[in-house]
């Protein structure tokens, strides 16, 4: 399927996903926690999938089936792959620009060396470029790259990428408990990220079935403590995690306004108070919502943060 959705996405509201990878799965990288299974297709060269005039057909017919009201804040290329492997893509870009909604990028980042990639990119309104680890061991571990995809010319081309960008430019991390997630790890990631500059980094976790099952969720001190060091880093952190909290914060319902900010910010004890006076809420409040498993209380550097409970 070339169009699919809408779907809600925190990052971009309403969300019209193009997937311009055919079946089965091609990448540049086989991700231990990729949703689509192992990688059969492991491959680096850009090759001509579908043409940007079936690709923009297949979208017209799916926004002229949509209702008024559902029509999409973006559309996203969010492949059944490397979206970036597309030689078309700057060009189905272009074609999609005729609709006049923004159009988005999830990308891997590992071909960025190619001058056509980046062009291609240069198109969208909005990229997010696949930042897991500054380590290269841990790059290979956690992203298992095609064998010849070098890790310095992936960093290198990062920034080089970051300079031409004029979009809005993202990045996001997986984090795999064992893997990429103490706290030196993190610190080195972070300080990757903030020579790209990003608009908001984005931190997420495994929250579908990953193509290896030993795969696991880092634990919620580890993601508070990964959102912190990134914070300190001078990076503006959103969390994902699966659940479509909202940045809103205040909205008089104090249980939704806790929920939906732990979905995205870790809370510190003292804004947790001024939220509950705010909405005029007993605290007994967290206590209830620590006791059904929705929200945890956990300590970085001696200081209290509640957080959404991923983990029962
Ligand atoms: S880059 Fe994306 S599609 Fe490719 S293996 Fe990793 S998670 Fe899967």
């Amino acid at each position: 399927m070339i169009s699919f959705g809408p779907v809600p996405s925190r990052r971009l509201g309403i969300s019209l996903g193009i997937n311009n990878i055919p079946t089965p799965k091609i990448c540049s990288y086989s991700c231990i926690y990729c949703q689509v299974g192992v990688t059969k297709k492991h491959n680096i060269i850009l090759q001509q999938f579908y043409k940007p005039e079936v690709i923009f057909k297949k979208v017209k017919k799916h926004l002229d089936s949509l209702d008024k009201d559902n029509k999409p804040d973006y559309l996203t290329f969010v492949a059944n792959g490397e979206p970036t492997l597309d030689i078309n893509l700057g060009e189905s870009i272009e074609r999609l620009k005729e609709f006049g909604i923004p159009i988005a990028v999830i990308t891997n980042a590992s071909l960025l060396n190619a001058t056509e990639v980046r062009n291609n990119l240069c198109k969208a309104d909005w990229v997010s470029l696949k930042v897991d680890s500054a380590d290269e061991k841990v790059w290979r571990a956690i992203n298992r790259p095609h064998i010849l995809l070098d890790f310095n010319t992936y960093k290198e081309n990062l920034f080089l990428f970051a300079k031409e960008y004029r979009g809005s430019l993202n990045t996001e991390t997986m984090l795999v408990k064992d893997v990429n997630d103490n706290a030196l790890q993190i610190q080195d990631t972070a300080d990757l990220i903030k020579q790209i500059k990003p608009t908001t980094s984005y931190i997420s976790i495994p929250t579908r079935p990953p193509a290896l099952n030993w795969v696991n969720k880092p634990d919620e001190e580890s993601l508070n403590q990964a959102y912190q060091i990134y914070l300190n880093a001078g990076i503006n952190p959103e969390m994902i995690l699966g659940y479509e909290g909202s940045n809103m914060g205040y909205t008089g319902n104090i249980i939704k306004d806790i929920v939906n900010i732990c979905s995205v910010h870790p809370i510190r004890e003292d804004a947790m108070q001024q939220l509950l006076i705010k909405d005029k809420a007993d605290s007994r409040i967290v206590d209830y919502l620590i006791n059904n498993h929705s929200i945890r209380k956990v300590e970085y550097n001696s200081t209290v943060y509640y957080i959404r409970q991923f983990q029962k």
